[in-house]
């Protein structure tokens, strides 16, 4: 690089390292109304909030950015490999911001605002015609939003692309596609198997306990509170990066492991954002990657490792220190299968790990069909049930425990729910080749010896923050395609015991 285009590179950089701080400043408004604010500000912070997206908004849209952007695209062969995946995630990112005339932001806007009122009267009053011509007209919206975003093969290529950059309809639809296949049959097996003792998770555990080992668990993986820290919020979230990373959960009596596995889920992202490139942090090689791999590592600490039986063998003392009646008489294997109780149920969001993905299946093909055309969306409830009885062999009783049950579609987030079901299956695969390189996991997990595994992690994932697209980096970590194979050996060699099935 030459001093001209060199000058251009660091313009960008501190262009972007700006807007990156703009964009934490925003975090920092948010957590504090969710933990800290009393009621009587949110008039105030509710504009707050609003000036600072408008900031940012003009500050990532200025026209400067996007000359600095054309004049390194224009010698980009002048760029290493490095800069150039920079140039990639800031491009990306400015055309979408960009691309969109105000006129259709603003419609998207009125329309979602609207639709979102509608979806909760609909979902309160059962009644899916209420929420059907404000989808319906969301859909419309999302098919032109997507011909002027661009797109390969299909409009919903588009969408997608928002969320994971590089996914397909046609990646994503295989990858589920075998998920759904593999796993529908093991589900069906899982239902009619005798259900494990779960009688003593309803007792009474003291939240002062429960406080106690979340942060316990939280610690012994090596967060690091020095740069982080865990407070008590209505919807359990991780925000903030580097050395200010931030984690909240919640606490129920009657159900004490529900917060020991959401701050160990939540460590997880928080892992994640503390074990990125410090050098680069604010710009793309410093940032965590999307939902799919953000996912990955909060699952993973959840349930691969969390949920293992060496992982509540080496809690074992504690827990029985902590709830000494509650737990008396229960064995650790009772305990073990009692957490990794698995149920088909309706809701998504309180669904376990090994049905989640079917939710999420069930999700993607009806979202591919309605921007596809072959499905409309007055038939939309009837294909949903539909798929229920297939995939868990249930049926919702009204559209409330239905197609209604998500926000998603009501906000416009069509090609977001994938998302999820990859992060499980990322975990899987990332734990897989972990295993292989690491050697003897359990017996680390068991010795409550994490180093290895969280170096594993931040040397072959964390420190390469935006550098590769999700499917790319799965691949350059676990030297094989993304695919779904890993999460069911997973399943098979986890659930198989637990359930008393062969395979
Ligand atoms: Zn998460």
């Amino acid at each position: 690089m030459d001093r001209t285009l060199e000058e251009t590179y660091d313009g960008l950089m501190a262009d972007t390292k700006e807007i990156a701080d703009l964009h934490h400043v925003s975090e920092i408004l948010e957590w504090d109304q969710e933990v800290m604010m009393p009621p009587r500000g949110i008039e105030a912070r509710s504009r707050q909030v609003a000036l600072i997206a408008g900031v940012m908004h003009q500050r990532s849209t200025d026209p400067r950015r996007g000359n600095w952007i054309a004049e390194l695209e224009a010698r980009s062969g002048e760029l290493n490999d490095e800069q150039k995946a920079v140039l990639r995630e800031i491009k990306r990112d400015y055309e979408m911001s960009t691309k969109l005339p105000p006129d259709l932001v603003q419609e998207i806007s009125r329309t979602t605002s609207i639709a979102h009122n509608e979806w909760i009267k609909s979902r309160a009053q059962k009644d899916f015609s209420i929420f059907a011509p404000h989808l319906e007209t969301i859909v419309g919206l999302k098919k032109r939003v997507a011909e002027i975003w661009g797109y390969a093969e299909t409009p919903y290529d588009a969408l997608l692309n928002a969320y994971e950059p590089g996914a397909t309809t046609a990646s994503i639809g295989k990858r589920l596609g075998e998920l759904r296949e593999k796993l529908v049959p093991w589900v069906e097996k899982i239902a009619a198997a005798p259900a494990p003792r779960r009688d003593f998770l309803t007792k009474n555990f003291p939240i002062e306990q429960q406080k106690k080992l979340a942060r316990a668990a939280m610690e012994v993986i090596g967060f690091n509170t020095d740069g982080g820290r865990l407070d008590i919020a209505v919807h359990p979230f991780c925000t903030g990066t580097g050395g200010d990373v931030r984690l909240t959960t919640r606490y129920f009596e009657n159900e004490p492991f529900a917060s020991f596995y959401g701050v160990l889920h939540e460590a997880g992202h928080g892992l994640y954002e503390q074990g990125l490139r410090e050098d680069a942090l604010g710009t793309p090689l410093g940032w965590s990657s999307t939902m799919a791999i953000h996912e990955s590592q909060s699952r993973m600490w959840e349930n691969e490792i969390g949920r293992s039986r060496a992982f509540l063998k080496f809690f074992e003392s504690r827990l029985q220190e902590a709830y000494p009646t509650q737990l008396s008489g229960v064995s650790i294997d009772e305990l073990y299968a009692a957490i990794n109780h698995v149920e088909p149920s309706l809701i998504r969001v309180e669904a376990d790990e090994v049905t989640y993905g079917l939710h999420i299946a069930l999700r993607f093909e009806i979202e591919r069909d309605l921007l596809s055309g072959e499905l409309s969306v007055s038939d939309l409830p009837a294909a949903w049930n539909k798929k229920v009885e297939e995939y868990l062999g249930i049926t919702p009783k009204d559209d409330a425990e239905g197609c209604l049950q998500d926000v998603h579609w009501s906000i416009g987030a069509l090609g977001y729910f994938p998302s999820y079901a990859l992060g499980s299956l990322n975990a899987a695969q990332f734990f897989a080749k972990l295993r292989e390189d690491v050697g003897d996991v359990d017996g680390k997990i068991e010795a409550g010896d994490f180093g290895e595994i969280l170096e594993w992690l931040h040397t072959n994932i964390h420190r390469h923050g935006r550098r590769y697209l999700p499917d790319e980096l799965v691949e350059h970590v676990t030297g094989k395609p993304p695919a779904a194979d890993d999460f069911m050996t997973y399943v098979a060699e986890k659930f198989g015991p637990i359930y008393g099935i062969s395979s």
